[in-house]
Order: C-alpha cells, then sequence, then structure tokens
C-alpha cells in the first residue's frame, strides 16, 4: 500500500478527531444562560429597589403630613370643646375645619395602608431575587470552573492532534492532500475510505472488479466513482495499526 495513502488516512483520523473535540468544545455549557439570568435580576433588582426607595419616601411624607393634619385637628378640637370659642358662626366654622381635617386624614391613612402592602410586596420581591441572585452566581462559578477544566482539556488535545496532523501532512504531497481536502469538504466526514471488502465504504455502494483488483495491486490515486472519495486498500493498512 502507499505510504502516501497510509499518512492521508493518518490525516483524515486526525481530522475526526479534531472535529470531535471541537465539536465538544463547542457543545460545553460556558454559563451564557445563567449570565443572562443575572444580568435580568440584577436589572430588576435596581427597578424594585428604586421603587422601594420612592414608597419609603412617600411613607415617610404622609406620616409627616398625618402628623401636622392631626396636630391641626386637636389644636381646633380644642377651641371647639374648651370653652373659649361661644360664637355660633365661628364653632360652626370650627366644626367644618374638624370634619374636613378628619377626611383628609382618613384618606392619608388609606393611603399608607396601601403603601404598607406596597412595601411588603416590595421588599419581598427583592428578598426572593437576591436569593436567586446568590444562588445563580454560586451556579455560575462552578459551570464556568467546569467549562474551564473541561475546555482547557479539549483545547490541549486539540492542539496535539494538529501537531500529529502536521506531521503526518509532510509525507504527503500537496496535490494529493489537497484532493483529500476538497473531497472531505464536498463529501462531510471522509475524504478517503479503506476498502476492505467490495464495496465503498463511504457511499457502501460496490466498486468495479478492475478498481478491488488495482487497489489491492497497491496502486494510489484511485477513486470511488460514485461519491468521488479516495480509496485505500485496507488490509495493509489494518496491519501497519
Ligand atoms: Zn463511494
Amino acid at each position: 500500500m502507499s505510504e502516501e495513502l497510509a499518512s492521508l488516512y493518518d490525516i483524515q483520523q486526525a481530522d475526526t478527531e479534531i472535529a470531535r473535540h471541537e465539536e465538544a468544545l463547542s457543545d460545553l455549557d460556558a454559563g451564557a444562560g445563567l449570565a443572562a439570568e443575572i444580568e435580568t435580576l440584577e436589572g430588576e433588582l435596581g427597578d424594585v429597589r428604586k421603587q422601594l426607595e420612592e414608597a419609603e419616601n412617600e411613607n415617610l411624607d404622609r406620616e409627616l403630613e398625618a402628623k401636622t393634619l392631626e396636630e391641626k385637628r386637636k389644636r381646633f378640637q380644642d377651641q371647639l370643646y374648651g370653652g373659649s370659642v361661644r360664637n355660633p358662626r365661628q364653632l360652626t366654622d370650627l366644626h367644618q375645619e374638624v370634619e374636613m381635617l378628619g377626611r383628609e386624614i382618613g384618606k392619608l391613612e388609606d393611603r399608607m395602608l396601601e403603601l404598607m402592602e406596597l412595601l411588603e410586596s416590595l421588599r419581598a420581591g427583592i428578598s426572593s431575587r437576591e436569593q436567586r441572585l446568590a444562588e445563580a452566581e454560586t451556579q455560575l462559578e462552578a459551570v464556568r470552573a467546569e467549562y474551564e477544566r473541561k475546555g482547557g482539556r479539549l483545547r490541549e488535545r486539540i492542539v496535539e492532534l494538529k501537531a500529529e496532523r502536521r506531521d503526518h501532512a509532510a509525507r504527503v504531497g500537496p496535490r494529493l492532500l489537497k484532493r483529500y481536502e476538497q473531497i472531505r469538504g464536498r463529501a462531510g466526514n471522509l475524504g478517503l475510505v479503506k476498502v476492505t471488502g467490495r464495496n465503498c465504504l463511504g457511499c457502501m455502494i460496490d466498486l468495479p472488479q478492475e478498481t478491488v483488483k488495482a487497489l489491492r495491486a497497491g496502486r494510489s490515486g484511485l477513486t470511488c466513482d460514485n461519491c468521488g472519495r479516495l480509496l485505500l486498500w485496507g488490509e495493509g493498512g489494518e496491519a501497519e495499526q
């Protein structure tokens, strides 16, 4: 068997291994999903914290307003029931003021009740997001460490395989190598197939008897009429490995 074809076969094996390792590398989880989730959570946390701050500020304002109105009402009530004011008109005015302040205070109290519920739900939202964020960060760290570990190993192996391929390629003429690469590029996985029986193992079609004979006799550069792949007599190849 042609030494050149045997080396070409080694190149093909290296190519197959390189492709397998590259695929495994691209299939590795680099943590993009978790990173996206973390980014979303951080964005949401920023929004919810801002809402919380606004609600807290509004609550303080409302408390202060209510306190001010409460004091005012107390003053009017003291005047109303203290006996110092006797003029009926003034008493009616005071009475109306006290009623109006009562309604305003009631509205403020309703709003403060709403705010209390809002604050509670915002705080719960922050707490659940913070919890998930911490989990996701831990998970991402683990996923990234795994990615580095597995990816590093795969990349190292790819470098080795490429060096092996270069060694084999040095033993193959540039024209044959180019032909192999073209066929491989066109046919997908295989550019060169070993023939061990009657058929081409690339396309499974029976080869003409003359082709098999010529292969057996050690002729190189033969291709399958059907799929165009380069052919290599397999027995010698198997024995050499
Ligand atoms: Zn074929």
